[in-house]
């Protein structure tokens, strides 16, 4: 699973998992991202220590 915010992956048993009241499922590789989307609300673009994932 990958993180919702910066897009990192998640290893099982590690990170965090939101579910939202409209029934779809964050999923957050650390607290440092959940505060970032949830308290926050910054979009993963503008966000500068995410770096950019290669494919
Ligand atoms: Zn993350």
């Amino acid at each position: 699973m990958k993180c919702s915010f910066c897009k990192s992956k998640i290893e099982n048993g590690r990170g965090k998992i939101l579910v939202k009241n409209d029934g779809k499922i964050i999923y957050f590789c650390s607290s440092k991202c959940e505060k970032n989307m949830i308290k926050l609300g910054r979009n993963p673009r503008n966000v500068k220590w995410i770096k950019k994932q290669k494919k």
